[in-house]
């Protein structure tokens, strides 16, 4: 490189920083009681200086300031009867982030702790995620405050009609199509389609996905992020002469991200000895009995302790935090938001953990994926590592789309072909701009390429 370039790519890198800079702190005044959503866009900034610095046309159009202002936020009131008579009111959101790829695509949660900031981090999260996977669809997400549980299923019901009474519209199948994410399962996303169907009086299967298999639901969907997750994972492994036989791995949590990463691994040959709830967690040396989790909790509404009943050698230990400190060679975590803080990576990098991979969103805070980063573990970011689910939404769409229907191993098939593909673009950006192996840099810049490119090419909307 002669002098002269040297010198323009390190002020372009500097102009790239202090442009960034700007926009994050008019995001952090304009969005001042966001924490989550803060904590997401930081990340993404924290990966763009190189490619500004290469492509500064994406600073004169707008590109970023665009991208973290939601297209529209939606918030509204859900008011329903429990099964005392008495009324009962939650908020639902739903942000449609960003349209330039395709219709809003992103769960729904039912958690209490959901309010605007964590609907929006994982609205933004979800535009990049979508991008990655290269199927056409925009970012969005929506849920509520509702707790699920303890509610009988009319209480559910009620709740769930009432939800989509507003929702439904603004959504549809060439507009915004949701799908589940925590506390919302095919059991709602079934309440919900009867009502938006009731309601538009048409039967629109391409509006909702993560259906069930008798009304347009595709097959793999229920498995999608987890054996997604897996498959990431194992092209990490694969690159450094690894592979999950013979490895002891932990993933936190036991629901549907959980269930179907432990079923993967295990099938892969490793020995998954720690699951979760968010009351405590398990620790069976002999491997979980995954027969026994699904028990618990895919036909059950149980707690996880209970699997000690049926295991008695098995430990419980209370506070699902301690998951982290029983060692493992990799680890999943599938349950939530910042599981992982600073102090949870040292133990885990102690115990000498070989690789991270992401099945929840945003699981890891900002100072543990930079330990993580730094001492070169194997870290699979969650946008690029869990997105074998909405990839298989995406399949769901185009099924509905076609009025066919798929085999397991077809959905199977292209599921793994997506991850494959997700891990390689993600090297490969990385490379290209200057993080060799870096998979958080790697995914945040080849899912902004995308979308970047499309919102230039759709002029300043
Ligand atoms: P589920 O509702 O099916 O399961 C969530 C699980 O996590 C439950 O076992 C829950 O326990 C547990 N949990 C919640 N908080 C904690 C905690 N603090 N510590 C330990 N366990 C906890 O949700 P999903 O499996 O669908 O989603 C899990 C994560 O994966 C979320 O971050 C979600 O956004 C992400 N994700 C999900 C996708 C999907 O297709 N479902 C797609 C991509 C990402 P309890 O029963 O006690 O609440």
């Amino acid at each position: 490189m002669s002098t002269i370039e040297a010198t323009l790519k390190t002020d372009n890198q500097k102009i790239a920083n202090q442009y960034l800079e700007k926009v994050y702190n008019a995001t952090e005044q304009r969005n001042p009681h966001e924490p989550e959503f803060l904590q997401a866009v930081n990340e993404i900034v924290d990966s763009l200086a190189p490619v500004l610095a290469h492509h500064p046309q994406y600073m004169e159009s707008g590109i970023l300031e665009r991208l973290l202002e939601p297209e529209k936020v939606i918030s509204f009131r859900v008011p329903w009867v429990d099964d005392q008579g008495e009324i009962q009111v939650n908020r639902g959101y739903r942000v449609q982030f960003n349209s330039a790829l395709g219709p809003y695509k992103g769960g729904l949660r039912f958690h209490p702790t959901v309010n605007q900031s964590i609907v929006k981090f994982l609205g933004f999260e979800q535009i990049f995620k979508n991008s990655l996977t290269g199927q056409p669809i925009g970012g969005g997400k929506g849920g509520s405050d509702f707790n699920p549980k303890g509610k009988s299923d009319m209480e559910m019901m009620r709740f769930c009609q009432s939800f989509m009474t507003e929702l439904y519209k603004h959504i549809g199948p060439e507009t915004d199509v949701p799908a589940g994410d925590v506390g919302v399962s095919a059991k709602e996303i079934g309440y919900m389609f009867g009502q938006y169907k009731k309601l538009r009086g048409a039967f629109e299967a391409g509006v909702l996905t993560g259906k069930g298999l008798e009304y347009g639901g595709s097959l793999a969907r229920t498995e999608a992020t987890g054996y997604g997750l897996v498959y990431f994972v194992r092209e990490m492994l694969k690159d450094k002469g690894l592979d999950f036989k013979g490895h002891t791995v932990i993933v936190s949590g036991s629901g549907n991200v959980s269930i179907y990463a432990m079923e993967k691994a295990a099938e892969y040959g490793a020995k998954v000895v720690a699951c979760s709830d968010s009351d405590g967690c398990i620790y069976d040396e002999n491997g979980i009995d995954l027969d026994t989790v699904k028990e618990l909790k895919e036909t059950g509404d149980e707690r996880i302790s209970s699997y000690i009943d049926k295991h008695p050698n098995a430990q419980y230990l209370e506070d699902c935090s301690n998951i982290w400190s029983i060692p493992c060679d990799i680890a999943l975590p599938c349950a939530t938001q910042n599981e992982i803080d600073e102090e949870t990576a040292k133990t885990l990098l102690d115990n000498g953990v070989k690789a991270v991979g992401e099945g929840a969103n945003m699981p890891s805070t900002q100072e543990a994926l930079n330990l993580f980063v730094e001492n070169n573990v194997l870290y699979g970011p969650a946008k690029a590592a869990n997105a074998g689910g909405v990839a298989v939404s995406a399949l769901e769409m185009a099924q509905n789309g076609s009025k066919l229907m798929w085999t397991f191993d077809e959905v199977d098939e292209k599921l793994k072909g997506i991850m494959k593909n997700i891990y390689q673009n993600s090297m490969q950006a990385a490379s290209d701009y200057g993080s060799p192996g870096n998979l958080v840099v790697g995914a945040n810049i080849a899912g902004f390429l995308k979308v970047a490119d499309a919102m230039k090419a759709q002029g300043v909307i």
